[in-house]
């Protein structure tokens, strides 16, 4: 089923995030992982692609078992260190697996990275290559705080309607921890002429490695609800993983509450918490 067709019916969605392994000898545990949260049956799953290309194979690998398991997966695939021709056959052996969504993305810049001979820049190349090959429903990134590479707001939209105009049919955010900054960018896409759907992407953060790893490296407001939240719990692995999932909760329900119909969870491959989250809006999705 093509994701697009997913989020615009009436019934909100709840959908989950899963990401492959580094090593051969952790496929099986994470395929334990996404089997568990596939058994919630979400409205969909995605499974994201390593950076650089090495665990492209898993990707394809977890989404057809997905599909197996009866729930519809979006493949994540980035192009920055890719070949047209790798592309290509990346794509083919995707449609051949029966994936019918791919969210397309450009990849992170890593330091040191050989930017000469590149033969793609920006996600929305990968788009339109994907268009053009045929048969697939396109997602692309988005991002409610800008993305850090863009010099402005107005910048960062601009590219977002290139991505539209080249094929992506649907946006899912980066992570965001105040859902107003969430209404804010989603009146600057509309005043942009961006009306494609919006896809919430939220992190439940329920341990201090990812509280550490989310203030160093995003560009994340973090509102002074959640840091009281971190410098209560933040010690406590037990208390901090149920603050984090009901802080994720009250963000799920303000945002179907205010009409977005769409919920993506970045639930790291932890079924404990994907299920804590949709036992928790159950009737709220019925
Ligand atoms: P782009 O859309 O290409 O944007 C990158 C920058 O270039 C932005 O500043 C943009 O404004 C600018 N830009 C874009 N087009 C143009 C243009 N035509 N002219 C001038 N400037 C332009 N990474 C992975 O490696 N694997 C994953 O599975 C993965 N999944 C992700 C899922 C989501 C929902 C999100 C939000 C991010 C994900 N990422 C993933 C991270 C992503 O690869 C990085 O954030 C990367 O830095 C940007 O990717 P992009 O697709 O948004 O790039």
């Amino acid at each position: 089923m093509k994701v697009i067709d997913i989020i615009k019916g009436e019934k909100p969605s709840l959908s989950f995030e899963v990401f492959p392994p580094k090593l051969s000898a952790n496929f099986e545990s994470v395929m334990q992982a996404t089997a568990k949260i596939a058994e919630l049956k979400p409205s969909f799953m995605s499974v994201t692609y390593g950076a650089g290309g090495g665990t492209s194979k898993y990707t394809a690998d977890i989404a057809s078992k997905l599909l197996n398991m009866g729930v519809t997966p979006i493949a994540h695939l980035s192009c920055i260190s890719s070949k047209r021709d790798e592309i290509e056959l990346l794509l083919s052996d995707l449609k051949e697996r029966g994936i019918e969504n791919i969210l397309a993305l450009r990849g992170d810049i890593s330091d040191g990275m050989d930017r000469t001979n590149l033969e793609y820049h920006y996600a929305s190349e990968l788009a339109s290559e994907i268009r053009d090959f045929g048969g697939f429903c396109i997602g692309g990134a988005c991002y409610p705080e800008t993305h850090p590479e863009s010099r402005n707001s107005k910048e960062d939209i601009d590219s977002l309607k290139i991505k539209v105009e080249n094929g992506c049919e649907f946006l899912t955010t980066q992570m965001f921890f105040d859902n107003n900054i969430l209404y804010n960018f989603m009146y600057r896409l509309y005043r942009e002429g961006v009306d494609v759907p919006v896809v919430a992407g939220i992190m439940p953060v329920t341990n201090a490695a990812q509280i550490k790893r989310i203030c160093s490296i995003s560009q994340n407001v973090l509102p002074q609800r959640f840091l009281r939240l971190v410098d209560r719990y933040g010690e406590n692995p037990e208390a901090m993983k149920q603050a984090g999932i009901a802080y994720a909760t009250e963000q799920i329900i303000d945002l179907y509450a205010n009409g977005v119909n769409a919920v993506h969870v970045y639930s790291m491959n932890k079924p404990d918490v994907a299920a804590a989250i949709q036992n928790n809006i159950s009737e709220i999705l019925r």
